[in-house]
């Protein structure tokens, strides 16, 4: 019993991360919540109860071992052809079971008051985690190297995987020069964010416009690889650290704006479906 308890323990700790690593996610969630309109943050808090907006970004990496969400597996990504240029939903649906899918299915069960309290709080983690993940570029990538997962590659010295990089080591890099971990790094990002970015970010509600920028990066990566001796190093870093702020803080104002959409009528209805800007 106890030999069991360690071996699952250690199942818990090694296992690898679907999407931004936990600091990642939790960034975008705290840029996210200070989006919130005052009927935004209520309806999530009380369907989060006592857990933390931060927090609730990650239950969909955290739930990974237990099998009963295996379903879920496949909405952290989606993946194209190596010849693609753009995101084609006709040719990369894979019959909903996507990243891009998962976010419109959930917002949807999200914004359904009739529906069970319990559906929605699933949802509303997915929501939180998926429009995270969309943002990471590698999650809009290619199944044969798994996003990069099957990259090795040489990381600031130690064994890494180019999934791996963008996930974590980058914002572990910054996060080692940050006072304050992850809440300041958040702090930090959401202060840099201008109102151009903001109203850009606020207007564009289309999942696959997000993919599609996510994937162009993608190919940058795929065309300007790490460094053949050293791999990931300070130059790596100093030349992307930028790309991975402002896919944070894109996630973070339109997660936001989603959860605006999905929660509060009055915000809802000034937004029209059609994507119409409002300001
Ligand atoms: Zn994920």
């Amino acid at each position: 019993m106890r030999l069991l308890f360690h071996l699952v323990a250690l199942l818990l700790v090694t296992t690898p991360c679907l999407g931004w690593g936990g600091d990642g996610h939790r960034i975008i969630g705290t840029i996210a919540s200070s989006d919130l309109t005052p009927a935004t943050a209520a309806a999530v808090r009380e369907l989060l109860g006592d857990q933390t907006l931060a927090d609730a970004c990650c239950w969909a990496d955290e739930i990974r071992s237990d099998h009963r969400y295996d379903w879920i597996k496949p909405l952290h990504y989606i993946n194209l052809p190596r010849e693609a240029t753009a995101v084609d939903m006709q040719r990369d649906g894979a019959n909903g079971q996507q990243v891009v899918a998962g976010i419109e299915r959930f917002r949807a069960v999200l914004s359904d008051t009739s529906r069970p309290r319990e559906e929605r709080l699933e949802a509303l983690r997915l929501v939180l985690h998926l429009v995270g993940d969309l943002h990471q570029p590698l999650h809009v990538s290619y199944a044969v190297d798994l996003g990069g997962n099957r990259l090795s590659v040489t990381s600031f010295g130690k064994r890494s995987n180019l999934h791996r990089v963008w996930d974590t080591d980058l914002i572990q890099r910054r996060l080692k020069d940050t006072t304050g971990g992850w809440a300041t790094m958040s702090a930090d990002l959401r202060q840099a964010i201008t109102p151009e970015q903001r109203a850009a970010w606020r207007a564009g509600r289309d999942p696959v416009r997000w993919a599609d920028e996510s994937f162009a990066i993608t190919r940058r990566l795929y065309a300007e690889p790490p460094d053949a001796q050293e791999g990931v190093n300070e130059a790596y870093w100093v030349k992307w650290m930028p790309t991975v702020a402002e896919r944070l803080q894109a996630a973070g104002v339109r997660l936001a704006a989603v959860l605006n959409a999905a929660l509060d009528p009055e915000a809802g209805q000034v937004v029209k479906p059609s994507g119409a800007k409002v300001p």
